[in-house]
């Protein structure tokens, strides 16, 4: 067993649970799974998030303090905002182009997408909303009964979906300024006890770290020290809990899993089949992201680091982002791959990486995008190139906005939909399937994060990447 490595055991473990939520549906056993396994999936996560928070407070503190003077932090995180603001619009355009290729939502069946088309208008009639493409399918009286019979029936779902769109209702009544209001916390002791408040936390911490830089240095000297030390602290409990990240994985995909299928798997694959499409193009675009876009990226700008060794070097920062659906929660695991199997400069890890891991959601965007375009497709909505260039400005803001942790990008996307005239109800129809989505584009998210730390660390001299280090050896708890 000591022989297998780490990353390995964590992939046998996430397969061991897939089987696992199989089998339990088909014998119907999934109250047994949700009640006594997956439990411990939650527990890893509450672990991971516990170890995070306090994270990412000391480590931009440490790593601003480290940089030593605020010429070289501002030059720093120009560089980083700049490098993570790219490979965003660089992401939603690749979605854009795919989604726009394969047409996903195209493919259905027409005469649901009339239906869809004519339930659009008459939702637009009542919210006032201007159709831009400007065939109206309502006008034909081919289709009179036809549009009473799909007036009664989005009337109900319109109530249904209500109630999920609180967010959405909080972000249009706020003024432009809201998220600059809402990047300054009133109270720090706040901002670290709820959840998807890191972008205070960074605040708070960017100032922390500058203020230290600027008081005398034997003042600063001794709680430079103390945060480092409790870094090291931090690290070592991701260390520990790692260690037992086989068992963790293998529970938490046996109840994601048999949560999605319940005891009717052949009902769960039948909701896979209809979305199998708009699931396979939104794939695709990620596993571009991943094979293609980030490799070519650390071949032009890293150089040192080869194709097989990135992957080598990330794999369990993958692993762990696919397993836990969570950049946030994710974020202790990346910072150790990154510094110990990557050789980036801790002074650039502690500083880029937790800003990424809120920010920076390549994954998130492209998604963002196919989304919204399927959606229009699937609704017979032909969207103009002025509304593509709208969804490539939301889809970025959004991402950015989206709190790490999981389906945060869904409800997000609810403000993309919106800003093209869409229904935002709508993500409701890809909901069913975003779970498996989420994982697989936090996996592109910590991937881009990853990317951009190694980048900013060339053009430091700040990468010292060793090709015969064993990246099991950066979870070695001894
Ligand atoms: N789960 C994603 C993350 O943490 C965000 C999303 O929902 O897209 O990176």
């Amino acid at each position: 067993m000591k022989k297998i490595p780490l990353y390995l055991k964590i992939i046998i473990g996430l397969l061991l649970g897939i089987v696992w939520a199989i089998i339990s549906s088909y014998l119907g056993w999934s109250s047994f799974t949700n009640t006594y396994i997956d439990p411990f999936g939650t527990i890893f996560i509450n672990l991971l998030k516990l170890i995070a928070v306090p994270l990412v407070l000391f480590s931009i503190i440490s790593g601003v303090a480290g940089i030593g003077d605020s010429s070289s932090l501002g030059r720093m995180g120009g560089k980083t905002l700049f490098a993570y603001l790219i490979t965003t619009v660089l992401a939603v355009g690749i979605g854009l182009a795919i989604v726009n290729i394969i047409k996903p939502g195209a493919l259905i069946d027409n005469e649901t997408r009339i239906d869809n088309r004519i339930s659009y208008e008459l939702w637009a009639k009542k919210n006032k909303i201007e159709i831009i493409d400007g065939v109206s399918f309502i006008n034909d009286p081919a289709n009179k009964s036809r549009v009473d019979r799909i007036d009664s029936k989005t009337q109900s779902t319109d109530a249904d979906i209500a109630a999920k769109m609180k967010d959405a209702e909080k972000m249009k009544n706020s003024g432009p300024l809201q998220p600059l209001v809402d990047l300054v916390p009133p109270n720090l002791f706040k901002a670290l006890t709820d959840n998807g408040l890191m972008l205070q936390i960074i605040f708070f911490a960017l100032f922390f770290g500058v203020s230290l830089l600027l008081i005398p240095a034997e003042k600063a000297a001794p709680v430079k020290k103390l945060v480092d030390g409790i870094m090291e602290i931090f690290l070592k409990m991701v260390d520990l809990v790692m260690q037992a990240a086989p068992f963790f994985v293998f529970a938490l995909l046996a109840g994601v899993i048999s949560k999605m299928a319940g005891n009717d798997l052949g009902k769960a694959m039948d909701i896979f089949k209809g979305l199998s499409w708009y699931t396979l193009t939104v794939f695709l675009g990620l596993v571009f992201m991943i094979f293609v876009v980030y490799p070519l990226i650390m071949k032009i700008f890293v150089k040192v680091v080869p194709y097989k060794g990135f992957f080598k070097a990330i794999g369990l920062a993958q692993t762990t982002a696919f397993s836990t659906s969570s950049s946030a929660a994710t974020l202790p695991v990346t910072l150790e791959c990154v510094e110990d199997n990557l050789g980036v400069d801790k002074k650039i890890t502690s500083f880029v990486l937790p800003i990424g891991a809120t920010v920076n959601m390549d994954g998130t965007c492209l998604y963002q995008a196919v989304a919204v375009v399927f959606l229009a497709q699937l609704h017979m909505i032909d969207l103009t190139f002025g509304q593509q260039l709208t969804i490539v400005v939301t889809a970025t803001l959004a991402s950015i906005g989206s709190a790490a942790v999981p389906s945060a990008g869904l409800v997000m996307l609810i403000i993309v939909l919106g800003s093209v005239g869409l229904n935002p109800a709508w993500i409701a129809i890809i909901f069913p399937v975003d779970r498996i989505l989420d994982m697989c584009r936090t996996v592109v998210n910590v991937t881009g994060d990853a990317t951009v730390s190694s980048v900013i660390a060339k053009g430091e001299g700040m990468i010292h990447y060793d090709p015969n280090k064993n990246p099991d050896d950066a979870f070695d708890p001894d």
